[in-house]
């Protein structure tokens, strides 16, 4: 709250207040950061259900900020949003990701027993409607020597209901050199089933909220069927099921039996450096 005017609510909430000043200094540090190199990028590998292996990862970004320490995505990402930030800061992360899934590659010398490791990249709504955005993922696979089938691009449901052609349009070029495009959070944006068919998608990402609905065993009888409707229908439609947020071993079980393809969580691994995740990569194809 601002003190002029005498008013008598003023400092009445002073934590709302340093959140305030918290937010606006980020959002004025979030350029300079960039140049100074202060993001990183943590990698969570997806795990196939049904046989344990390590398939890919998604990446992560995080802030290493000079004052406050390593921030989450969510402290940040909405004021890069808010302010446009978003696309370099994106096509950073796109960079930064495609160069490690060439690294993994690499040193998976080509004795990986599943294939390639494969990376995926959460692509914010600014970015969407970005113009260059075709052309600076083309460019990126181009100088990393990458395949396009190695790169899966993760758009939220929210950002795609009601999406128009012009929308998708980018989509759908990235979908027919190859790129996979999974719908994120799948479930919660009361989107039209029926309105799947036509989004270039081929990965749906389940939300955390079904996956902890799994926690109990046996789980609600009502999720059980909405998953097993989800499954179904994705599967009908050509689609993997992906399941995110699977924490314990039970889940990680429901879920394989529900027909749920790939999953990612705290189950399996947390986020982190570039290094682990060739680590469990490697251990699991050596057994
Ligand atoms: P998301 O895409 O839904 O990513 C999954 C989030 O769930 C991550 O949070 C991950 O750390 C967390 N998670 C993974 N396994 C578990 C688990 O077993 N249990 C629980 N409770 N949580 C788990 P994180 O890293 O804080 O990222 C939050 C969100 O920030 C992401 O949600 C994504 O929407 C966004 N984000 C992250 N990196 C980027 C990026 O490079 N670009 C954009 N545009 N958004 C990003
Ligand atoms: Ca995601
Ligand atoms: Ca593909
Ligand atoms: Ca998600």
């Amino acid at each position: 709250a601002k003190s002029a005017g005498g008013n008598r609510f003023e400092l009445a909430d002073p934590e709302a207040d340093a959140r305030a000043i918290t937010r606006h200094g980020l959002t004025t540090a979030l350029p300079t950061a960039l140049e100074r190199g202060e993001f990183f990028i943590e990698y969570q590998p997806l795990v196939h259900l049904g046989d344990g292996s390590v398939r890919g990862a998604e990446a992560l970004v995080r802030w290493l900020h000079p004052q406050h320490g390593v921030l989450g995505p969510d402290r940040f990402i909405p004021l890069a949003e808010h302010t446009g930030l978003i696309v370099p800061l994106g096509r950073w992360v796109l960079e930064q990701s495609v160069r490690q899934a060439r690294e993994w590659r690499e040193l998976q010398g080509g004795a990986e027993v599943v294939g390639p490791l494969r990376i995926n990249v959460n692509l914010s709504p600014c970015q969407l409607t970005h113009p260059g955005l075709v052309q600076d993922t083309v460019d990126i696979l181009e100088r990393t020597g990458v395949e396009p089938d190695a790169l899966c691009l993760e758009v939220t449901e929210s950002a795609l209901i009601g999406a128009d052609d012009d929308l998708l349009k980018p989509l759908r070029r990235l979908a027919e050199m190859g790129v996979d495009i999974a719908l994120d959070d799948f479930g919660t944006g009361y989107s039209n089933l029926a309105n799947l068919r036509r989004l270039p998608v081929s990965i749906l990402k389940l939300d955390r909220s079904f996956t902890q609905s799994m926690q109990q065993f046996p789980a609600d009888p009502v999720d059980v069927k909405i998953v097993e409707g989800i499954v179904s229908l994705a599967h009908s439609l050509d689609l993997a099921v992906t399941v995110e947020g699977v924490e314990t071993g039970a889940q990680a079980e429901q879920l394989r039996v529900l027909g749920c393809d790939t999953a990612q969580g705290w189950y399996y691994a947390r986020p982190g450096p570039p290094e682990r995740l060739h680590e469990l990569a490697l251990v699991d194809a050596t057994g």
